[in-house]
């Protein structure tokens, strides 16, 4: 007798939920933005502004000044002379205490920047209300802390400040990214440029309104916004003492370039494509929650995303089954709306970037798998992606292409995963699934990447360091690690 087949759910047909979203009321977005220099909103030299669109929507949230190179100069000379004057003065326990005020304020206003960052960005605001505002002020709270505590940071050393650093910061996590740069480099004493991405300003704009407000001394933090030109405007400047970027490897190397030579300190932030290695003793479930957050977290806008996943054989075809299954939940759209997972791709050039590599998968021979969801018809959107057998050698394996796709290879051996998992010219995070402590170690300990998570993927905290191997970048952020780049040691 023909086996029955078990009835299935569909959940982009049979079930739905009310739109649960949140308000926007209780947000002001000016029509304008200027450049924040010396502790106040100063027009651009030029008088040139661009648009910041809400990718969901595609409509125009607001206009943003484009800072040239006149106005890097004005920033950076603004920082210096708060370094000189002021910051650099100041002791240790007064400058734990604003870093303290922009923590408690941004913990007030945390609805306002999770709304503001899910607009502008288009990352479910489920995410930004439990993890990037929270962690952003958990960052500036753990930083403050140090301030006054550097001399047990860097045991037997004097740590003094490098002077100002000027930070360039992408579209993925706008405010955390901001975050994980200012905190510490005000905590060790340094004043600060910080371009925010072209795409995501709104959020570092909000932090410079709260940094007037809790009357930071001018100067101390200048955000100058614009595009690729105003960061290497920042970059290249002679009065930087210590550059800090996240943000693609071809910039990064670009950047490298750009300060051998100098004295410049730096650090740099890059690409990835982590392996998720599942065993054939994990607990599968838990295991398929893992992958989901691995690659679908934040639209897979992720540099750390675990974009490549790599199942023993044994339990490929059942784990495969129970992730399509859990796909077919995930509900993308409105990224305001609680029940969103799945928000929007941050621009219409990502958005094209990520259909070019579904392309170049399916020509290369990967069986393309996407769930079933209804996506809406404004804004940009992409589908939960698989792709199934895949081989080291695809482009969609090698190149990272930060979004929600994931490549799915199976091996048999513990040696086989892990020679696989390291074949890749970055080394930012990994995942491994396994019952056994002892197996747990030995892969983690053999893998080469900054972060490896066990039996859990994506977690963060600000007391743990961050950073990668080989293309992945240069230095860590984070923890005690992330004051070093800040410092000079003597
Ligand atoms: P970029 O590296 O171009 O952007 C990161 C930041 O650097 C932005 O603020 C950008 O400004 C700025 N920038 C661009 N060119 C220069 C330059 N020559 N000198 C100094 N700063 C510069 O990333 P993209 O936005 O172009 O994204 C491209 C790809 O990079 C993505 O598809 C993804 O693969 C990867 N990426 C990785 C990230 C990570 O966290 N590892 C983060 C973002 C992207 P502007 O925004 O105006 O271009």
């Amino acid at each position: 007798m023909a086996k029955k087949k078990k009835p299935t759910l569909n959940f982009a047909t049979d079930w739905s939920y009310a739109p649960a979203p949140e308000s926007t009321d209780h947000v002001t977005i000016e029509n304008r933005y200027d450049l924040f220099i010396g502790g106040k909103f100063v027009p651009p030299s030029k008088g040139n502004y661009f648009n910041t669109i809400n990718p969901a929507t595609e409509k125009r949230l607001s206009s943003v000044a484009e800072a040239e190179k006149t106005d890097v100069n004005r920033a950076v000379k603004a920082a210096r002379t708060a370094y000189d004057k002021y910051w650099s003065k100041l002791t240790a326990t007064e400058r734990g205490k604003y870093i303290f005020r922009i923590a408690r304020v941004l913990q007030e206003r945390a609805r306002e920047f999770a709304v503001i960052e899910s607009l502008d960005g288009g990352k479910p605001i489920r995410e930004s209300r439990d993890i990037d505002v929270p962690l952003a002020a958990a960052h500036f709270f753990y930083y403050a802390g140090w301030a006054d505590k550097l001399e047990y940071a860097f045991p037997g050393r004097t740590a003094e400040p490098v002077g100002v650093a000027g930070q360039v910061i992408p579209w993925n996590f706008p405010l955390l990214m901001a975050a994980w740069k200012i905190a510490p480099a005000l905590a060790a004493g340094n004043t600060v440029v910080l371009k925010p991405a072209e795409t995501t300003p709104l959020t570092a704009l909000k932090l410079a309104e709260l940094l007037r407000d809790i009357d930071l001394p001018p100067g101390v933090v200048n955000i100058v916004t614009g595009a690729g030109n105003t960061g290497a405007a920042l970059v290249n400047h002679p009065g930087i003492d210590k550059i800090a970027f996240t943000g693609s490897t071809a910039v990064g190397k670009i950047i490298q370039k750009a300060v051998a030579g100098t004295d410049k300190k730096y650090t740099l932030e890059l690409g990835g494509k982590a392996a998720n290695i599942v065993f054939e003793d994990a607990a599968i479930d838990q295991a398929v929650e893992g992958i989901v957050n691995g690659i679908f977290f934040n639209q897979g806008h992720v540099c750390c995303a675990g974009s490549r996943l790599f199942v023993q054989e044994s339990i490929h075809d059942e784990l495969i089954d129970r992730l399509k299954d859990r796909m077919e939940t995930l509900i993308v759209g409105d990224p305001l709306d609680k029940n969103t997972d799945i928000g929007a791709i941050n621009s219409k050039m990502q958005l094209k970037r990520i259909n070019a590599y579904l392309k170049i998968g399916t020509a290369e021979g990967a069986e393309l798998y996407q769930s079933a969801c209804a996506v809406p018809e404004k804004g940009y959107w992409c589908r939960p992606t698989l792709f199934l057998n895949a081989s080291q050698s695809h482009r969609i394996v090698q190149e990272e292409i930060f979004g929600p796709v994931l490549a799915v290879q199976t091996f048999r051996t513990v040696d086989e995963a892990i020679s696989k998992a390291n074949n890749t010219p970055f080394g930012l995070s990994a995942g491994v699934w396994s019952d056994k402590g002892a197996k747990v170690f030995k892969v983690s300990n053999q893998m080469r990447a900054g972060v490896v998570w066990a039996n859990t993927f994506n977690k963060f905290d600000p007391s743990s360091p961050f950073g990668g191997y080989k293309e992945s970048g240069v230095g860590r952020e984070g923890g005690v690690h992330g004051l070093l780049p800040y410092v000079r040691l003597t």
